[in-house]
């Protein structure tokens, strides 16, 4: 039996510390927060993403899908205030929507209890330094999340992404899951709503401007009457990179890469690669294996990502996207009906 490090007290560490508590290996989580849930300056959060409930629990080995609530119509698609109508078969896809943070009802509540069961042992207020980083023992596992020290230290690419978000109390039940894009942002903006808790985020690869918030407040309030009392400033470091290793240390979550580059989807990803650092400790050829299946296409997808990110018409883009779509269900019939994944893990 070994004993195993790891630093980030995050979804991909848990999932990874559950997995080798359950093995029998003694596992310590180290974390900079004072408490679970990750930082307080984001969180609590609702977070929207695709998933594939089935596959997903049974590659991690936890059954989480009393957290993950699909949402209503997904995607909700504004433009400005205008709602878009997109073609059947973009229309009828699912999204869950899931919360993040320190509050019981959050997914890393679950995974904190789980893992206590389990045996691993936690211990918060402790920041990975450059110097633990050197001396940590091989296998150790590095789960940090999106913030830059660690990506600095481990040479891991990173690009910024600058936000606003904040939240509200939600009264009206149900998963609401909508995307808004306008002249706010030439990336988007997203609000998302479960457990009592309307959440919303501005993000850009650009560095975003006082009079940016004002007109996604201006949107908000124009599409749903949601008016925000407090927003918050955001920074982010999204990977331009998929990676497991670094020397003899195991990556893991979205400091590895294990995030859809194009919309930033992070926490399925984040989910199962915490079950690849786990095999990296125990069965390293699977590990890479299985890294390899999940993040082949990451180089490829940021590329088209990046490619696009250049073209300055983001109105024209998205209308041609949604003019492909209709073409598209025209042309197969199938389609019409067809409800189509908006990510896949799995194939
Ligand atoms: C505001 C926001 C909104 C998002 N919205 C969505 C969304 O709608 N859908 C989606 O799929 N994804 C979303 N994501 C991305 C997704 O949440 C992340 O990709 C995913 O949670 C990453 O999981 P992780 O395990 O890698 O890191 P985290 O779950 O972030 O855990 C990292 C942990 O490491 C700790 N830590 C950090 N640095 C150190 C250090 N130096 N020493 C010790 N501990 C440290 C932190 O305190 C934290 O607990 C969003 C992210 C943010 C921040």
């Amino acid at each position: 039996m070994k004993n195993v490090s790891i630093f980030g007290a995050g979804l991909a560490g848990m999932v990874a510390g559950i997995d080798l508590a359950r093995q029998g290996h003694k596992v310590t989580i180290y974390d900079r927060e004072a408490a679970i849930g990750g930082s307080r300056d984001v969180h609590p959060s609702i977070h929207t993403t695709p998933l594939q409930p089935r596959q997903t629990w049974d590659y991690i080995g936890i059954d989480l899908s009393e957290f993950f609530v699909p949402t209503d119509i997904y995607p909700e698609f504004w433009y400005n205030s205008k709602r878009l109508t997109l073609p059947p078969y973009v229309q009828n896809s699912t999204a869950y929507n899931v919360e993040r943070g320190p509050r019981e009802t959050s997914i890393d509540h679950k995974l904190f209890a789980l893992a206590r069961d389990a045996g691993v042992k936690f211990s918060f207020g402790h920041e990975l330094t450059p110097q633990e980083l050197h001396a940590a023992p091989a296998g150790s596992i590095i789960a940090t999340g999106l913030y830059k020290e660690v990506y600095d230290l481990v040479g891991v690419k990173y690009s910024s992404t600058y936000g606003y978000l904040a939240t509200l109390p939600w009264d009206k039940g149900g998963a609401h899951g909508a995307i808004h894009m306008g002249r706010f942002s030439v990336d988007y903006g997203y609000s998302a709503a479960l457990n009592g808790m309307m959440f919303a985020l501005l993000f850009s690869r650009t560095p975003l401007h006082e009079h940016d918030l004002e007109r996604f407040r201006q949107v908000l309030q124009k599409s749903y009457g949601l008016n925000f009392p407090r927003w918050r400033n955001f920074l982010g470091y999204f990977p331009r990179e998929a990676k497991l290793y670094w020397n003899d240390k195991i990556l893991s979550g979205t400091l590895c890469g294990m995030i859809e580059p194009f919309w930033g989807y992070g926490i399925v990803g984040a989910l199962l690669s915490g079950k690849v650092a786990s095999l990296a400790v125990t069965n390293p050829e699977q590990a890479v294996k299985d890294f390899q299946r999940f993040s082949n296409g990451f180089a490829k997808k940021l590329a088209r990502k990046e490619k696009m990110d250049r073209m300055p018409f983001n109105k024209q883009l998205l209308r041609l996207a949604i003019l492909k779509a209709r073409f598209d269900c025209w042309r197969n019939q199938e389609l019409r009906q067809a409800v189509k994944e908006p990510m896949r893990w799995f194939s």
